[in-house]
Parts: structure tokens; sequence; C-alpha cells
């Protein structure tokens, strides 16, 4: 049988696991496999030649008995409604596992970002705000950056929402520009979390981290900064990183002042001084201590997973290993910090963000650091403590802390 890589029916395997763990009730189970709310709307955009062209967009609003909904928006070729749907329902395990007073969404647009001008990206936008703006808020549902998406898009996306709503409200998007009252620490945030986490794991295991080896997939901003602050700040030995196209590898390690240096320069990592060049698939494969996926979902599969060498995967990504990778893995005992823990430090200082907008005043980046550092620490021991009670491994651990969460919102509110 092929391997399923519908990443909405991966989403639903996974509770489906869990809710058998926990025994839970059988009318929750089937409201929590379903997205509570979706929007699909079509979005011309007149493109640089004078054409109009027609995309996709697409918001999902997976949960909102914690709070608004939350989560990214992503522009990429291959969206489908099913991506987003998986991506909302991880967001709503997220935002409890990490306990902030949030729901989960995601939002995307099939297109393709490397082919368009920046007038088209404003354009497309600002249309993807008009659509969904009256649905969109500070108490209703607050979108963010995510995989093609940036600041810059945030801050577009927000004067059209003010725009047609009339007046200034920050907290509607998360992941804004400091000008325009984004928070000091949102961009390193989802690669700090993750290597709170990592340092966790390693005292977990008496392991120091420092010197330790570690291959990294993905370069955006969370690739990136992993490289950088995972460096810099914990001594790892970071030995290969790599961006869509191609990776660069270095037995002594990458210095990420260099590598951003060539990236900077010719858009892509291929060829960086000093580096060897290796595909993403034999990266993934590499003799190291830690893999950091941090690109897209499905890279870890049935097809690769025996030939993973990492002690431990932290997933930096949203859904970087399949249901498949998974079980060898078990059987293996690799170490697995699983995505909606992993990487919940992004939407933690994004509810940072929307309690600094709140109360106009603005904290250092150091406060942000320690307050994530808590979040992290937390939300990780929540986890492994769960992990030991129950005898599961962390991804159905991280289920069981986070389907709890929203389940009870979901039965205090009388709905199930
Ligand atoms: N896109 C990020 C994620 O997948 C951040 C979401 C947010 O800040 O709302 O976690």
């Amino acid at each position: 049988m092929d391997e399923i890589l519908n990443p909405f029916a991966i989403a639903q395997a996974q509770l489906d696991e869990a809710a058998a763990v926990l025994q839970l009730d059988p009318d929750m189970h089937s409201f929590l496999r379903r997205p509570m709310r979706e929007f699909h709307f079509t979005i011309p955009v007149r493109m640089d030649d004078g054409r109009v062209r027609t995309f996709q967009g697409f918001r999902v609003q997976y949960n909102d008995a914690r709070g608004p909904a939350k989560g990214g928006i992503r522009f990429h070729p291959d969206e489908t409604i099913d991506t987003v749907r998986a991506l909302a329902a991880w967001m709503t395990w997220k935002t409890a596992v990490a306990d902030v007073p949030l729901g989960g969404g995601k939002g995307g647009v099939i297109c393709n970002p490397r082919e368009m001008s920046q007038g088209e990206l404003e354009r497309l936008s600002r249309g993807y705000m008009r659509s969904i703006s009256r649905y969109i808020g500070l108490t209703k549902d607050v979108p963010a950056p995510d995989v093609h998406t940036n600041p810059q898009i945030m801050a577009w996306m927000l004067d059209e929402h003010e725009m047609l709503q009339g007046h200034h409200e920050p907290g509607a998007i998360t992941g804004k520009p400091l000008q325009l009252r984004g928070s000091a620490g949102r961009s390193p945030a989802t690669a700090m979390g993750g290597l709170f986490a990592i340092r966790e794991a390693a005292k977990l295991f008496d392991v120091e981290l420092a010197g330790t080896t570690c291959a990294m997939q993905g370069y955006g901003n969370v690739g990136s900064f992993a490289h950088r602050l995972g460096h810099d700040r914990f001594g790892l030995k970071v030995v290969a990183v790599s961006d869509e196209f191609s990776g660069i590898y270095n037995e002594n390690g990458l210095d990420p002042d260099v590598v951003a240096k060539h990236q900077r320069r010719t858009g892509r990592l291929a060829d960086c001084p000093d580096t060897e060049a290796l595909s993403n698939a034999e990266l993934l494969e590499l003799d190291v201590s830690i893999l950091i996926p941090a690109a897209i979902e499905n890279q870890l599969t049935g097809q690769n997973a025996d030939n993973v060498k990492a002690r431990v995967v932290a997933e930096l990504a949203n859904g970087p290993t399949t249901p498949e990778a998974d079980k060898i893995f078990r059987e293996k005992g690799t170490y697995i910090i699983p995505d909606f823990l992993c990487n919940a430090g992004g939407v933690t200082v994004s509810y940072f963000e929307m309690v600094q907008n709140a109360y106009q005043f603005y904290w250092e980046e150091s406060l942000v650091q320690e307050r994530l550092d808590y979040k992290m620490t937390t939300a990780f021991h929540a986890v492994d403590k769960m992990a030991k009670a129950r005898g599961v491994d962390n991804r159905v651990a991280a289920y069981l802390v986070a389907v709890n969460r929203v389940a009870e919102a979901v039965r205090l509110r009388g709905w199930v």
C-alpha cells in the first residue's frame, strides 16, 4: 500500500491515536477531527503585464474554544485546502501545548512568490485581506507569517485590514515589522524556542550541546536563525544546511556569517565557499547527533526513515515526519521533539506581541526571551512527564496534553 501523504489525513490519524489512548468521548473526538470554519475565496490580482490573474486563497479556523484562532498564512505553489486544514489543526494543538490563550487557524494562497514582483505580492496580500478582513481580528482570528510570507507582507495585510475597519488594530496580525508594533524577538522566536526544547532534551540525556553535530534542512526564517543561534548561543556544530534547491556540507562546521553573506549575495546556498555540495536527501541521512527539519511537511517518510542516523530529530517544520516514519523511529529509539512542541516558540512570541499591542507597552528582547524560555521549558516538561506517565512517545504525549486542554475548553463551553 502506498504511504498516506495527505497532511490532513495524517493530522486526523495522529489525533485518532491520541483519542484511543485518552479514551476520548466519541462525540468529542468526531468534533475535534474537523475544522470549525473554513473560507475559500478567489483573489483577482492585476499583474505587472496589465493582465489580471485569479489566485485561490484559504483560511481555516480549526478550533477557537481556547481563544481567537491563530496561525500563519503560507504562499506556496503546492498549497491545498487539506494542507491548510492540517496546519490549522496543528496550530490548535500548538497553542494548547504552549498554553497560550489562543485557538488554531491557518491560511494559504496557491502562488509562486519567487516568480512575482514586489508590487504583485503587495496586491496579492491586500487582496487576501480584502477577502477575509471581516472574519479576522484581535478577538476572532490573528494571522502571522509562515512559509514564503514575512513582516513586509504582514505590514501590507495589516494596513489593508485597518483601512477597511477604519481604526488601528495592531494586534490583529503578528510578525509585523518592529516599526508597526511588532515584538522584539519575534523573527528568531521559532528557532530560539526549538533550541530551548533541544537544551531541555540534552539535560535529560546529560549531553553537552557545545560541539554536538547537527544537520538542518531549510534556510528560511526558521532554519537560518536556528543555524545562527544554535552556533552562537549553544555551540552546536552545524555541519550541513540546505535550502529548497540543494545543501552544503563542511565536516568542521559551517559559519553562519559566511553562509548568510553568500545567501544574501546569490539568493542560494549552493557554491558557498569552503563547502561541499550535497542533496537534501543526503542531508537527512547524515551521521549527526541532531537532525533539524525546518522546511515543509513529509520530509521523513517510510522511504528514508530507516536511513536516518541522527539520535534526536527536532522538528522545527510543521509535519515533517509521516506516521510511517514515526513507526520506524519508535522501533529504532530515535528521540523526537515533535513539531507542535518544538516550533511553538513562534506563536508564543506572537501571543506576547498581541499582549504588547493590547497594552501599548513594549518589552525589551531580553524579557521576550526570558518569557519564551519559561513557556518552552514548561511545555517541554509537561510533554516529557506525560510520555513517561503513559508510556507513549513524545508525539502522542504532546497530543495527550493538547487534546485534554482543548477538549476541556470545548466541554466547559457546552459545545459537546
Ligand atoms: N507560522 C508559525 C507557526 O506555524 C507561527 C504562527 C503564529 O505566530 O501565529 O507556528
